[in-house]
């Protein structure tokens, strides 16, 4: 097409680089048609969750003070917990991000004296302080809450001898991550979930099953809640706030978890009744209503990526052809040069910041220098187009997000031609 040649060539891309892409993308129609397919009925269920649960132009009022009575507040939760399919829902602002939901979700649902599980290996960076592994102030360790863990077998698949071992009558909780997050280990599938989870029930059937969901709402056509999981998790600057979403966090589940974090979130005796949601959920609902879609545009770009990169020798992660449950990319470009050649292209492809050149830094926590590329409308948003990667071998670059498709595209594009420029991809 030549409108959209033109307008590439007016934004740096090559003629030669955007007919890699279109070639690129012949291959890919019956996958994106597929992803289109989840995103249509992922539509459909938030549709008729609004639908079915009344939502009105009073929901989108919001309320001051204390907040009771927040209508527009207590249906979203109800709209949550119909697509999630659970009993109920926890989805506030006051809930300041991902790992604060986890936080919550972990520390309301545990009591001295009990183990949490992670019976699929190291949980996320962030939680290893929650839980006391790093130790920390205010860690569940320092509440006497205990931690096993068991490791995935080399192969990725579940350990059931090291988990039937590791269960013991004081296993209380056992928390299930679902993305793969910056490990290289593979995502888990829903059904993968369903799984583990039967089996964990039937060691001890009071075990309580949280899913870590972080990345993967609206990647498949069924949440984890729907294959067992007492709780699911997740934060609002990721899918299911479909960018729009300026802060927050969700729990969805069993009536008697969500309530127990209601209470360590305000307090107790006050539980869900409390918490204004002020001028937030005109934003809260219509980026749940957009999540499905969004997430879509994420996924298509993240095996655009793959196969890209992949085509030009680079080790992908997942590779081109796997089967996606998140919306995580991971690219190895195997010097700090290729690294910071990308993250430059993300950047300059962005609609917020895409004058400034990202520079590695000493991020707290790091061993090494981190370079960063995001352009977005809310801050440290990655369901926005984004990248990031620590410069160390092999030179890892993680990349996630796209609001829309044609974005996505572009800036993967871009982030090419930032290669090519500097002659580190030759083609
Ligand atoms: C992002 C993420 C978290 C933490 O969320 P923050 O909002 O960054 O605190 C936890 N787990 C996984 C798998 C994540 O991807």
């Amino acid at each position: 097409m030549k409108e959209l040649k033109e307008i590439y060539r007016s934004l740096g891309i090559s003629e030669q680089v955007f007919t890699i892409g279109e070639e690129i993308l012949e291959g890919l129609r019956e996958r994106f048609d597929r992803i289109d397919e989840i995103a249509q009925i992922g539509q459909l269920k938030v549709l008729k969750a609004m639908q079915e649960n009344q939502v009105g132009e009073a929901c989108l009022l919001g309320t001051t003070g204390y907040g009771y009575n927040d209508i527009g507040r207590d249906t979203l939760e109800k709209v949550y917990a119909s697509v999630f399919h659970t009993e109920d829902a926890l989805v506030r602002p006051q809930i300041t991000c991902g790992t604060h939901a986890l936080a919550l979700a972990l520390m309301s649902n545990l009591r001295p004296g009990d183990e949490l599980l992670s019976p699929v290996g190291k949980p996320y960076d962030t939680l290893e302080e929650v839980i006391g592994i790093r130790p920390s102030k205010g860690s569940l360790a320092e509440y006497g809450v205990t931690y096993a863990q068991v490791d995935l077998l080399e192969d990725g698949s579940f350990d059931y001898e090291g988990i039937r071992k590791a269960v013991t009558p004081k296993t209380k909780l056992a928390t299930i991550q679902r993305s793969k997050g910056y490990a290289t280990r593979p995502t888990l599938s829903v059904e993968r979930i369903g799984e583990l989870i039967a089996f964990l029930k039937e060691l001890k059937p009071d075990i309580l099953c949280m899913v870590d969901n972080c990345y993967g709402e609206f990647t498949e056509l069924r949440e984890p809640s729907e294959v067992g999981a007492d709780m699911i998790v997740g934060s609002l600057i990721k899918n299911p706030g479909g960018g729009l979403a300026p802060i927050g966090g969700y729990i969805a589940g069993r009536r008697e978890c969500v309530e127990n974090a209601a209470y360590r979130l305000t307090s107790p005796g006050l539980g869900k009744e409390v918490g204004a949601s002020l001028g937030i959920l005109p934003a809260f609902y219509q980026g749940f209503f957009l999540a499905p879609t969004v997430t879509a545009s994420a996924m298509k770009s993240a095996i655009f990526a793959a196969c890209l990169y992949e085509k030009y020798g680079f080790a992908c992660f997942p590779d081109s052809k796997a089967s996606r449950h998140d919306i995580i990319q991971s690219i190895t470009l195997g010097s700090a040069e290729a690294l910071e050649a990308f993250c430059q292209g993300i950047q300059a492809a962005a609609p917020v910041d895409s004058y400034v050149t990202p520079e590695p830094w000493d991020m707290p926590g790091y061993d090494a220098k981190v370079i960063m590329a995001a352009g977005a409308f809310v801050s440290g948003s990655s369901i926005e187009l984004s990248a990031d990667g620590p410069l160390k071998p092999p030179y890892n670059v993680y990349f996630q997000g796209g609001l829309t498709w044609p974005h996505g595209k572009y800036g993967i594009l871009k982030s090419f031609q930032s290669l090519v420029d500097r002659g580190l991809v030759l083609c």
